[in-house]
């Protein structure tokens, strides 16, 4: 495709330099000595008007192939963005902010078509022009061809003083394009928050600073554009045109010169367009220059599965050792220095309910965060089935562990589709899990049953609710391991009771560790973990732990007991 958009485009600005060529020739040759040929003279009109024609239908061709070309690549390119941003490490999603994120898949990666279409193709397409005309003037007369390009030069200084002028416009109004769409993306998603706290108002007002700002940027962009750019192209259009016409002054007019000057009127229009239209681009130069850096800085980071670099074995090579999980002094941090989890060490043998408890910011998610390679923990100090956990292939790895996250998550979808997640499970499957969440009853209750659209988050769902779709969709993958974040936090406690029986039944096929601040969802597990500042404090059945006369799980539990 880019091959016969090149092709077209040296045939267009072929036809556009030779028509004024033709035309010269029959003002001197016919019409000035009254030289009436009327076949030759139709000729030649002929062939202005055809090689205007020509021109005209070849540009469009080259067009529609070139947008083809520029449409397809942008295509690709946000295919693969948005596909490595499914891949990225979880990390990057603590700093990333959701509508720049989303404009670099969408606005910027139209931008860098930009490059394509525009940029590319313009300054080709009119340095040909260029060229040719330049070609054809020095072939007609080389004095006033001189004069032509000795003014060119011109137009680089006026380019200058634009880009000067405009370019931190540009970059500032991208900036603030994106922060536009991080605000409506961040005010949608927390709207009840945010109507709670009554501040439409002050949104809708940082919204319009944000968007005033956008404008006046624009604004000055278009200002060093029609106040400088195009006036003073003009003006040396003027300088131009006069300049010729005065040379043609000074000498002994000829009649046979007539025809050069119409030639030199026309070529000047030619050679002044090419060179506006090539300034012009230096602006949508900078804009995709910009985008293009921004999604290439988002394409290097390195996505989830590079984060670790070890080799991958498939589980087959590892060895099925009795202990699912194995914990090995393990430390880690978010940021530097600030350690969350330290030296912890733990075992959870095959099909062992392990619960783990502790205060709020005592580690606990984090530690589940660790377990499900959202963030790389140090290499050797968790194991899986003995198979360090950065070398386990990453969709086994998924297949085996599933999880319930302190916030359940739904999709804008049917229920069956939020329980099977798209991994084309069957209704047996689903209903199966389902039942096994007890969600099928309230599911059936809903008007289409599985059928049934729950709204983006889920919003026609109460929160317990959520959490048994949540837990059906950890069940239907069958996994080997469960990890439960606070999954019975928001149920009533028969419902939570229903949820125990579930876990219970799970038991000795599944390895189950269960983060509860509910102290009765883990009650019957083999082993509480007892967090306390990232350290284990105590571990121990329910039993035993209450026999630590002033423990923090005894206390804990009282507490629970006396809240009730
Ligand atoms: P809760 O019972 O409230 O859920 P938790 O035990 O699950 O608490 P964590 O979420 O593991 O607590 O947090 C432990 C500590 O790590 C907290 O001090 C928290 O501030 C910090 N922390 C958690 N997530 C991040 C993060 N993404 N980046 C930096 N620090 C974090
Ligand atoms: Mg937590």
């Amino acid at each position: 495709h880019l091959y016969w958009a090149v092709l077209w485009l040296a045939l267009a600005a072929g036809m556009e330099v030779i028509g004024p060529l033709l035309g010269k020739r029959l003002i001197d040759e016919h019409l000035l000595p009254h030289h009436l040929d009327w076949t030759r003279m139709a000729l030649l009109l002929g062939g202005v008007l055809i090689t205007g024609w020509i021109a005209t239908i070849v540009r469009y061709l080259q067009l529609v192939r070139l947008s083809g070309v520029a449409m397809r690549s942008v295509q690709r390119l946000r295919e693969r963005v948005y596909g490595h941003v499914l891949r990225l490490p979880m990390a990057f999603f603590d700093r990333a902010i959701t509508g720049q994120l989303v404009s670099r898949v969408t606005n910027d990666t139209e931008a860098v078509k930009g490059l394509y279409i525009q940029v590319l193709f313009v300054i080709l397409d009119s340095s040909i022009v260029l060229i040719g005309t330049v070609a054809a003037m020095a072939w007609l007369d080389w004095r006033l061809m001189s004069i032509v390009v000795a003014l060119l030069p011109f137009v680089l200084v006026i380019v200058w003083a634009y880009q000067r002028l405009s370019a931190p416009a540009v970059t500032r109004a991208r900036q603030l394009r994106s922060d536009i769409n991080a605000q409506i993306a961040e005010s949608i998603g927390g709207m009840s928050v945010l109507q709670a706290n009554n501040a439409e108002r002050r949104f809708g007002d940082r919204f319009a600073k944000t968007n005033d700002e956008h404008y006046t940027q624009r604004l000055a962009e278009i200002r060093a554009n029609a106040w400088l750019l195009r006036p003073a192209l003009d003006m040396l259009n003027i300088i131009l045109l006069a300049s010729v016409i005065f040379m043609f002054g000074q000498r002994e007019m000829s009649a046979a010169e007539v025809g050069v000057l119409y030639a030199f009127i026309n070529y000047i229009a030619r050679v002044i367009e090419p060179l506006i239209q090539i300034t012009m681009q230096f602006s949508q130069l900078q804009q995709s220059v910009v985008a293009t850096s921004r999604v290439s800085i988002l394409l290097d980071e390195a996505s989830a599965a590079e984060h670790s670099g070890a080799e991958r074995r498939p589980r087959s090579a590892a060895n099925d050792a009795a202990q699912a999980v194995q914990i090995r002094d393990l430390d880690f941090a978010y940021v530097d220095k600030q350690t969350v989890l330290h030296k912890l060490s733990l075992d959870i043998p095959q099909g062992a309910f392990f619960g783990i408890v502790g205060h709020t910011g005592s580690g606990k998610s984090t530690l589940l965060s660790l377990l499900l390679r959202y963030y790389p923990a140090p290499h050797g100090s968790i194991l899986m089935n003995g198979v360090p956990l950065d070398e386990i292939d990453n969709e086994e790895f998924r297949a085996d562990v599933g999880l319930v996250p302190q916030d359940p998550f739904l999709l804008a979808a049917s229920a069956r589709e939020n329980i099977d997640m798209g991994r084309g499970l069957t209704q047996q499957q689903i209903e199966t899990a389902a039942r096994a969440a007890h969600a099928h009853d309230f599911i059936m209750a809903m008007e289409e049953g599985y059928d049934t659209v729950l709204g983006e988050g889920g919003s026609r769902l109460s929160t317990g609710q959520k959490q048994l779709i949540a837990i059906a969709r950890a069940l239907a993958g069958q996994p080997r391991i469960l990890l439960l974040d606070e999954a019975t936090s928001h149920i009533d406690s028969q419902t939570e009771q229903i949820v125990q029986e579930a876990l219970n039944e799970l038991r000795g096929r599944v390895t189950i560790i269960a983060i509860a601040h509910r102290l009765s969802t883990i009650r019957e597990a083999d082993r509480i973990v007892v967090l306390n500042h990232g350290r284990i404090a105590e571990i121990g059945p329910h039993d035993a732990l209450m026999q630590i006369e002033g423990g923090l799980y005894q206390r804990l539990y009282l507490l629970q007991q006396l809240a009730a």
